[in-house]
């Protein structure tokens, strides 16, 4: 998508807030214990080289991603650090992966034994590889303590593979009860028993993990969400540790103002009617931005006043009704703040029914990111 730099509609990234986090976070480690930024989608929609080169300065050990593309591009980019793709690469890429010390995690005996004969004939440096165990999470990796003791003997004999890390990932660290984190933890324990030796890397916690079962960091962490100032749990655990500091907002100013007659409509469907004369400003970001369509009735700030975001969502454009006339060019704040009020990406994740990781990565390439002190 092509990003549109003559648009005023933009997103703002603080990277001290993102320092702010992870500093913080690195503070309640044991020495030694590493913490990996996790800079998948676009560092959370924050923008991966940004976020990437910010981490990296604060402290940061290695990055984790999601697929391999965004470990080569952050490869490509100069970064010389670990980096971990956390989804199954397909092993035809084992090769690539090596080349440019990639590693990749491993769920199964059959991954390694297709990607053996690809990483012998591409004579490179050995993979690096995390085993991954599924402890309950039932996404990826191996679930049976005697499969993964046969894959992690199948590896350690093949000069190809070296066993850098074994890790697992929990499904209710951000919950409050925490009867079904206890279970993993159980079972991470015996699978990790099952290996002979343990792996340079054992690593278990995300953001959720890390502020709220600090005892779980092994040597490493995965820090991702929190690293954006985000709150992991949404609103169901408010305290954390220490302060999250949000490092996104998001901004546009007014591409048109008009008055309309009461009765007059607005937007596709005709489903919003003035009810009495009305000033009403037009944004110049929509849907195809990642402003999704279901917010309609939440609003924004203009001037430190909420304006309801009236009519149908479009493509690429909202309307907002304001209090009074203002000029277009005047700045509007979809999540940030203005004046003595806020609207938080928690605000229109809930308005939206879905969490603000959904909303931060959603927001779309057409969106310029720009680093700014603080939001
Ligand atoms: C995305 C992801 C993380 C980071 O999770 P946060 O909740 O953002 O901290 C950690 N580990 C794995 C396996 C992931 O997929």
């Amino acid at each position: 998508m092509v990003t549109a730099t003559h648009r005023e509609s933009r997103v703002l990234v603080s990277e001290a807030a993102i320092q702010h986090n992870i500093h913080h976070a690195l503070r309640r480690l044991a020495a030694g214990t590493a913490l990996l930024a996790v800079v998948k989608a676009d560092g959370y929609g924050h923008g991966l080289l940004r976020v990437a080169r910010v981490a990296a300065a604060s402290g940061a050990t290695g990055f984790c991603v999601a697929v391999l593309d965004e470990a080569l591009a952050l490869r490509q980019a100069g970064f010389t650090q670990p980096i971990l793709v956390l989804g199954i690469v397909d092993p035809r890429y084992a090769d690539l992966a090596a080349a440019q010390d990639i590693a990749l995690p491993v769920g199964s005996l059959a991954w390694l034994a297709a990607a053996l004969p690809v990483l012998e004939a591409a004579k490179v440096k050995p993979l690096r590889v995390h085993l991954a165990v599924d402890s309950g999470m039932g996404r990826i990796g191996f679930r049976d303590p005697a499969a993964l003791k046969a894959a992690a003997a199948f590896a350690a004999a093949q000069s190809v593979f070296d066993i850098e890390g074994l890790f697992t990932h929990f499904a209710t660290a951000d919950a409050a009860d925490t009867t079904y984190f206890t279970t993993q933890v159980a079972r991470f324990k015996a699978m990790l028993a099952a290996l002979p030796t343990r792996p340079r890397y054992v690593h278990v916690a995300n953001s959720a993990t890390s502020l709220w079962h600090a005892a779980c960091a092994c040597n490493a962490i995965r820090f991702g969400v929190a690293m954006y100032g985000l709150n992991p749990s949404g609103r169901e655990i408010p305290t954390t540790p220490y302060e999250l500091e949000p490092a996104l907002s998001v901004v546009s100013a007014l591409s048109f103002t008009k008055r309309l007659e009461a009765g007059a409509a607005v937007s596709y469907g005709a489903t919003y009617r003035a009810q009495a004369a009305e000033w009403i400003g037009t944004v110049p970001m929509g849907y195809a931005d990642g402003w999704l369509r279901r917010l309609q009735g939440f609003h924004v700030l203009v001037d430190g006043q909420f304006c309801e975001i009236v009519g149908r969502i479009c493509m690429d454009q909202f309307m907002i009704r304001l209090p009074h006339d203002y000029a277009p060019g005047t700045p509007v704040v979809l999540v940030g703040r203005s004046g003595g009020q806020a609207i938080t990406l928690q605000d229109v994740a809930d308005y939206s029914h879905t969490i603000h990781y959904e909303i931060a990565c959603g927001l779309s390439e057409r969106l310029p990111r720009e680093s700014v002190n603080r939001i």
